[in-house]
């Protein structure tokens, strides 16, 4: 047969020649197959990659959903893996759509992903401009990343919010009458805003008194006690501020008048005997600064240790209760006598030299050494502590901005967090802080401000000034 013919005819070179191509083609898979496997390793790892599915982020800042007359707005889109290939944003309102950002980016080349991984875009967006309406509206946020996933279109995230547009200011009706008021006294305002308004109350010079809902049966009728301080006389500015969800704010003026008061001068004569007995108290308020002359010390605690302390009743007054619990004129400490007056202004004198000066921001009432303190109101003790000059202090929340604070005790009879009625014993007269002899330093503070207590003691202001406007019925 043929083939038995040319096998054995085959020559001896043409055996060794076929055995030599056989082991080169052995030789050749060799590397083959490793090849291949490095380029499926790679083209998997590649796929892995490029196919990743993470989404890409967007996020917005602020997050409000109110745009005003002008918002100022950010929208941030990134994506870590593949970047960034397409952000688009857009207003939709009344059927049309304005193009906030519509940007591509491209690839340095087909495998390497987008470089652009984060990015930001701080937008102004006013609604006038823009020639859209006040009313609702959708802002749509679209982006896409650069993986390979969805036959190369990549991960797309859509986001949409729906926003409201309001350019317009609230209306605020004012529903009290005569405002009038006292250098160093207390007001109250009645007003009605036309929509919500997170941010309202009255401005007095540069002091803010937030106004309160829920006192009544509107829910857009709010009130706001606020206060001259002992130097606001006539002049100052006083008007009610409110700002609605979109941050379109308004200022409403009301009638009052405001009526000036001089307060006392006294001077205070500092004894070497009082250094040495009451400097010591202030080491732990002072602190590294305890050193130094008593003297030094005391203008320390005087000035600085004072500040610090206002600063800190600031902080514990910062959130009232919402909710009135007083009724009725404040009480005086039983059988009392002044001894110094609101916002006397005081200068210290030490070895015939005037060393310092300050106002004295409460009333001070002297009866029998150790006397029971009456609650002056009902309300919530939110402070019953050391206070630096104040000394054993007691501060009650009366509510809606409200507080009554006694100072100098001997001893406190109730603790922070409980409810005092009105005359209950909170504490007793003493002489820690800074004070030379047992009395009782009575101060009544409107939110941050010290006011007048002579008010909120006399049933005849409560009864025309407060309670005749709580009521609605004007009575001047
Ligand atoms: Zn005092």
């Amino acid at each position: 047969m043929g083939l038995t013919v040319i096998v054995s005819s085959r020559s001896k070179e043409e055996v060794i020649y076929n055995r030599l191509k056989t082991k080169e083609k052995k030789t050749k898979w060799r590397f083959v197959i490793p090849v291949f496997g490095i380029i499926l390793i790679v083209c998997i790892v590649l796929l892995f990659f490029k196919l990743e599915g993470g989404l890409p982020q967007v996020q917005m800042s602020p997050e409000s959903i109110f745009i005003g007359l002008r918002r100022d707005l950010t929208i941030s889109a990134s994506d870590e893996k593949s970047g960034l290939k397409k952000v688009r944003a857009a207003l939709i309102k009344d059927g049309r759509e304005i193009v906030l950002i519509d940007e591509t980016f491209s690839s340095p080349d087909f495998f390497s992903g987008s470089d652009e991984k984060r990015k930001s875009y701080p937008l102004v967006i006013e609604p006038k401009k823009l020639g859209i309406q006040d009313g609702k509206g959708t802002l749509r946020i679209i982006a896409v990343d650069a993986s390979w996933r969805n036959w190369l279109s990549g991960n797309t995230v859509w986001v949409e919010k729906e926003f409201t547009i309001d350019t317009h200011p609230p209306q605020v009706a004012v529903l009290s009458k005569f405002h009038y008021l006292n250098q160093g006294g207390t007001g109250l305002v009645i007003y009605k805003i036309s929509e919500p308004s997170p941010q309202n109350g009255v401005m007095v010079g540069d002091r803010f008194f937030p106004g309160y809902s829920g006192q009544f049966q509107d829910p857009l009728t709010y009130l706001s006690y606020f206060a001259l301080d002992h130097k606001q006389g006539p002049g100052t500015t006083v008007f009610i501020q409110a700002t609605d969800e979109a941050g379109n704010s308004v200022r409403a003026g009301f009638s009052h008048q405001i009526k000036p008061k001089s307060f006392k001068k006294d001077v205070i004569t500092i004894s070497d005997e009082f250094l040495n007995n009451k400097m010591p108290e202030f080491d732990d308020d002072l602190g590294d600064g305890a050193s130094g002359s008593p003297i030094d010390r005391f203008l320390k605690v005087n000035r600085e240790l004072r500040e610090r302390n206002y600063r800190q009743i600031v902080e514990i007054c910062k959130n009232p209760e919402r909710k009135k619990h007083w009724e009725g004129p404040f009480l005086r400490l039983p059988n009392s006598g002044p001894q110094a007056g609101f916002a006397d202004h005081r200068e210290y004198l030490y070895q015939g030299k005037v060393i310092d000066s300050q106002f004295h921001l409460g009333v001070d009432l002297a009866s029998l050494e150790q006397s029971p303190v009456p609650a002056s109101n009902a309300g919530k003790v939110i402070f019953a502590d050391q206070l630096g000059i104040y000394g054993k202090t007691i501060i009650i929340d009366h509510g809606l901005g409200l507080f009554s604070m006694y100072s100098h005790l001997s001893r406190f009879d109730i603790q922070t967090g409980q409810l005092a009625d009105k005359g209950r014993v909170i504490g007793h007269t003493g002489l820690t802080g800074l004070a030379g002899g047992d009395h009782l330093h009575f101060s009544i503070i409107i939110h941050h401000t010290f006011v007048h207590p002579v008010e909120w003691w006399d049933p005849l202001w409560i009864q025309k000034r407060i309670d005749a406007k709580l009521n609605g019925a004007e009575s001047d």
